[in-house]
């Protein structure tokens, strides 16, 4: 006696030989009954070597008598009543892998109005041929979208994929931009916006913002005496000195050519002065020594303007003031910090 055994496929295995099973029905051109489906699901599913010798000679020449014994000798060598059962179970497996199969074109969104017209077919319908040939309906379709929305769910991966690489790629150029190329720190264009969008929510908050400007005293010298490259190096040293002092918030820049500023936010005027005092300390302290000679250089010296926001300025007036503040530091004699009007 053959494997009769069909509800004991796995579903998965069952909804694929169904598939097979009506795919060979219609390839052989035959109507979809119990006893036809019967044999063709046992056929693709290959459960007897026997059965499948004698239906490869009956798809060539269909005859209804046959198919019945073959049926009742291969897989129901039983009476009316076992073969009764047997139909409804098939009924059943037919219906439980259709269940599997909705449930499947449910999640692949066929929603539309076919799906719902099977639906109701099913719900209405009573025997296993008609039940068959609306299961065939459903499951060409279902596999048609499920294709074709695999198609689109790969093109939307790779999509996916080089639009997160476009905006890495954005992400760095517009850090690149806003990044000194010589010193790492950020470069006048971040200062601008940086500086632009504090005292945007200053205009909200009502809180303190005090910026220093910095300007190493007599660079040029440093330039004449030792070159330019050594020059580019004291640039970098002290970006590199600056930079450890800040904190927090703090929003170091590279100005211009020998010169810093520094945006301390929340912070007002005596706390900035104290930081620019601070700054200008440990610069006054440094001993920069040539790598390649050794030799000591001379000392390196900055100036400072500080200047707090006042309400209603312009950020070009802002910085205006504070750099008239660092001229006069300047004109005071250098390595100083003075305090904006
Ligand atoms: P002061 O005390 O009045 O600021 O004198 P100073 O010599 O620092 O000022 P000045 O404006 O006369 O000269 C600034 C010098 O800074 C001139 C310029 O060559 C140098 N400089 C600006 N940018 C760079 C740079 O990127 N690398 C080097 N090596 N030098 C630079
Ligand atoms: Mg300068
Ligand atoms: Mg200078």
């Amino acid at each position: 006696m053959s494997d009769t055994s069909i509800s004991n496929e796995s579903t998965d295995k069952a909804a694929e030989y169904l598939r097979l099973a009506l795919a060979k029905l219609s390839q052989a051109k035959l109507p979809v009954n119990s006893v036809n489906y019967a044999l063709t699901y046992f056929y693709v599913a290959g459960k007897d070597v026997a059965l499948n010798k004698k239906l490869d000679d009956l798809y060539e020449s269909w005859d209804d008598g046959e198919a019945q014994q073959l049926f009742k000798r291969f897989i129901c060598q039983c009476s009316e009543n076992e073969y009764q059962e047997l139909r409804e179970e098939l009924l059943m497996t037919v219906a439980q892998i259709l269940g599997s199969v909705i449930d499947l074109a449910g999640k692949a969104a066929i929603s539309n109005s076919t799906l719902e017209g099977h639906m109701e077919q099913l719900a209405q319908c009573h025997n296993p041929k008609e039940i068959l040939n609306i299961a065939s309906e459903i499951i060409a379709e279902t596999r048609h979208f499920v294709e074709e929305s695999r198609g689109f769910e790969s093109d939307l991966m790779e999509s996916t994929q080089e639009i997160s690489l476009l905006k890495d790629e954005l992400d760095h150029a517009r850090r690149m931009a806003a990044t000194d190329a010589l010193t790492g720190l950020h470069n006048r264009r971040g200062f601008d916006e940086a500086l632009s969008e504090a005292i945007a929510n200053n205009q909200r908050q009502n809180d303190y913002i005090s910026l220093l400007i910095i300007d190493i005293d007599h660079f040029k010298k440093v330039n004449d005496n030792h070159g330019h490259l050594v020059g580019d190096k004291v640039l970098i040293g002290i970006s590199k000195i600056l930079q450890k002092q800040m904190r927090g918030r703090d929003y170091l820049s590279r100005f211009g050519g020998e010169e810093f500023a520094v945006i301390l936010s929340q912070t007002p005027i005596t706390g900035a002065f104290t930081v620019a005092e601070s700054l200008r300390k440990v610069v006054e302290k440094l001993r920069l020594k040539h790598v390649k000679t050794g030799k000591q250089l001379e000392q390196v010296t900055i100036s400072i303007g500080v200047a707090s926001y006042r309400k209603g300025e312009t950020m070009k007036e802002y910085i205006e003031r504070c750099d008239n503040a660092l001229y006069r530091a300047k004109s005071l004699g250098r390595n100083r910090t003075v305090i904006a009007d």
